[in-house]
């Protein structure tokens, strides 16, 4: 963990290099990944196969999870698991409920009627990564919204395994409403739900974390279809002052820490004492989790203790990094909302961890990441919505804007949209012309 001591605008900068350099990082071969969508897009099933059996040692006669499965999934699962995943659906179904718009009408002018449709996606491809480990949290996250917005067919692709789906993710599946799940990840999976094979459907939106494989592969078939964000390592900054406990905050850095050796975890502090103490406990925390060794990484690479004035200079910090996760640890919480201008989630008080945000309390956990909450927001109903305009004018109406519309269409040079209105009332003007 590194000690950042020094004036706000250097030590961001600091920050951002790392981060930076993060991007450049030439990891996975984009030559393969577009050989991979390529061979999908033109051999569809024959080479989703022959990926699955290279990339994953799975030889699948079929992809598709049966019913059966998944009605046994909730069988298979510990009974309080089952009740945890009932309890997450509700508060996340709650929270999101809210997010629902509504198409609208506007007659106010004589005449016309113009207004706004609020339609469903009709098809949407939700990846659950389900390479070294399971999420049943993703699940749940991403299908919800879409579910709310009334999406009409949701698809679910998940990585197989020689011993068969994780149950846990065949539960939630089946909790959150998913309509059809089948074996098959990494980029083969994006491509199959990008172009369609015989076995799997195409669809308009793909959303759902992945790795990098995953990643690069949204990226190369957005256009084709519709893609969440490009997600990179989480972050979280913590901002403290001398009220905050230490032993809550290094818990809560370490338990993003544990994501991923690139996850960022930065403490803001007013507090010397604070920073000290956080140091400790990181040290002694850090030596019980099973995922040690990722966090451990993380936090030498990405992870930063810093120590500014006050608390309004630690939300600067802040909102210059624009950071996935915010946690205020500080007095009185809310007064300082307002001061937070890019954050993806943010976590208010000593008794609100990032954790709670993560599996149960009701906001999305899909945010934004690498800075990109400056301009863009939490996976929400929006994600699966679209919308369409629609115009009523009557001839009397038309005739009003006529002069205005022709006016301006010469100005650009396209005459023949000033013919489109004028033609509609030439017949009237030769009449009066002939009187
Ligand atoms: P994954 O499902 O993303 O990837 C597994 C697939 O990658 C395999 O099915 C395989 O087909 C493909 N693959 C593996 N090695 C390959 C190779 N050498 N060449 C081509 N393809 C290959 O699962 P994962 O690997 O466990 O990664 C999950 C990722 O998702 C992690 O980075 C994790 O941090 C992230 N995640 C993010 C969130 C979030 O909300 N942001 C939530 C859960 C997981």
């Amino acid at each position: 963990m590194k000690r950042l001591n020094g004036d706000a605008i250097t030590i961001v900068q600091e920050i951002k290099k790392w981060r930076s350099s993060l991007a450049n990082e030439k990891g996975v071969p984009e030559k393969l990944v577009t050989e991979i969508i390529q061979a999908v897009k033109r051999d569809g099933d024959v080479a989703l196969r022959a990926f699955t059996k290279r990339f994953d040692q799975v030889d699948s006669p079929s992809f598709r999870v049966s019913e059966k499965e998944m009605e046994q999934a909730l069988n298979r699962i510990d009974e309080k698991l089952l009740i945890a995943l009932q309890k997450a659906k509700e508060n996340i179904w709650c929270y999101h409920e809210r997010q629902k718009r509504q198409s609208y009408i506007d007659a106010e002018q004589p005449g016309v009627i113009r207004g706004q449709l609020i339609r469903p996606l009709e098809v949407v491809g939700v990846y659950v990564p389900g390479g070294t480990a399971s999420y049943p949290s993703s699940v749940l996250m991403n299908v919800i919204p879409a579910k709310i917005a009334g999406v009409k067919r949701i698809i679910l692709v998940t990585p197989p395994h020689k011993e068969g789906v994780n149950p846990a993710v065949l539960a939630a599946a089946t909790i959150a409403g998913v309509d059809e799940v089948y074996c098959v990840g990494g980029a083969q999976a994006i491509a199959a739900l990008a172009y369609g094979t015989a076995s799997i459907p195409k669809v308009d939106k793909i959303v759902g974390p992945g790795n990098e494989y995953v990643a690069l592969a949204k990226r190369a078939v957005y256009g084709i279809v519709d893609i969440d964000m490009h997600a990179g390592p989480s972050e979280i900054i913590v901002v403290a002052d001398e009220t905050a406990n230490p032993a809550f905050i290094a818990a809560d850095l370490l338990s993003q820490a544990e994501h991923d050796t690139k996850s960022m975890a930065v403490c803001v502090t007013t507090s010397r004492d604070i920073a000290n103490e956080l140091e400790e406990q990181l040290i002694s925390q850090i030596e019980h989790l099973p995922r040690k060794e990722i966090a451990k990484q993380a936090l030498e690479q990405y992870g930063a203790i810093i120590v500014v004035p006050t608390v309004q200079a630690a939300i600067d910090v802040a909102n210059e990094l624009s950071p996935e996760h915010l946690e205020l640890h500080v007095q009185d919480p809310i007064q300082y909302l307002h001061a937070v201008k890019h954050a993806g989630s943010i976590f208010l008080g000593p008794y609100t961890p990032e954790a709670l945000g993560d599996y149960m309390a009701g906001p999305n956990h899909v945010l934004p990441t690498s800075g990109t909450a400056r301009f863009s927001s939490p996976l929400s109903v929006d994600d699966f919505i679209k919308k369409s305009s629609f115009l009523s004018y009557s001839k009397d109406a038309l005739q009003e804007v006529n002069e205005a519309i022709c006016l301006i269409a010469e100005t650009e040079g396209l005459h023949a949209h000033a013919q489109a209105i004028t033609i509609r009332f030439q017949e009237e003007e030769e009449k009066e012309d002939g009187k």
